[in-house]
C-alpha cells in the first residue's frame, strides 16, 4: 500500500497497521476485543494513531452496549432508516441534538438511559415515531408539507416547520391555534 504513513520518530520507515486481542472484562462479562495500533518497519517504533483510538473506543463501546443489552449503532441506524428519518430529524424527535444520531451510529456515544429506552420502543413499535412527530408537532417533511400548501392546514403546518427550523420548538401549535387539537400527516386531524 502506498497510503501508509512516514513514520516521524525515524523520518524514513512507514507505519503499518497492526491488530492484536486482548481480553477484555466488563460487569462480570469478558470477551477477546481487537486493539488496532501501527509499527514502523524500520524503528520498529509502536504507535497508537489517533485512527487507532477511535477504531478502539468503538471496539469497547460495542462490547458495553452488548453486555447491557443497548443497542448497537447499525440496529440504532436500521430503526432510523424503518422510520424514514434523517439524522438531524431523529435528533429532532428523539431529542440529543442534530448530530446526537450520527455519534450513536457511529458507535462513537453510548446513548443515556432514557434515550435507550426510547430507542428500544421505537425499534419493536414503528407507531412511536408518529407519536413522537404528534408530541412534539414536528412536521419534518418539507415535500410533505407542500402537499398541503393550498390549504389552510397546510399554512399551519408551514408556520410549525418554520418554527422548528429557527430552532424556538414547536409544541402545541395545533391545539393553540385551532382549539381543536392537533393534525396528523397520516390520520388528519385528531381532536
Ligand atoms: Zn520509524
Amino acid at each position: 500500500m502506498n497510503t501508509l504513513k512516514t513514520c516521524e520518530a525515524c523520518g524514513e520507515g512507514r507505519l503499518h497497521p497492526r491488530i492484536d486481542r486482548f481480553l477484555m472484562e466488563y460487569k462480570g462479562s469478558s470477551q477477546d476485543l481487537v486493539r488496532h495500533h501501527h509499527v514502523c518497519n524500520e524503528c520498529k517504533g509502536d504507535y497508537t494513531l489517533p485512527e487507532d483510538l477511535r477504531a478502539n473506543r468503538r471496539e469497547v463501546i460495542r462490547f458495553q452496549k452488548m453486555v447491557e443489552a443497548i443497542p448497537l449503532g447499525c440496529e440504532i441506524r436500521d430503526m432510523r432508516l424503518n422510520a424514514g428519518l434523517s439524522q438531524q430529524e431523529a435528533g429532532i424527535l428523539f431529542g440529543g441534538g442534530p448530530t446526537a444520531f450520527s455519534k450513536y451510529e457511529a458507535d462513537d456515544l453510548v446513548p443515556n438511559e432514557a434515550m435507550v429506552n426510547l430507542i428500544k420502543l421505537a425499534m419493536v413499535d414503528d407507531t412511536v415515531v408518529k407519536r413522537l412527530r404528534n408530541l412534539k408537532g414536528v412536521h419534518l417533511r418539507a415535500t410533505v408539507v407542500r402537499d398541503h400548501s393550498a390549504s389552510q392546514v397546510g399554512a399551519m403546518e408551514w408556520q410549525s416547520a418554520a418554527t422548528v427550523i429557527h430552532g424556538h420548538g414547536a409544541s402545541t401549535y395545533g391545539a393553540a391555534v385551532t382549539g381543536r387539537g392537533y393534525y396528523d400527516l397520516e390520520a388528519g386531524w385528531n381532536q
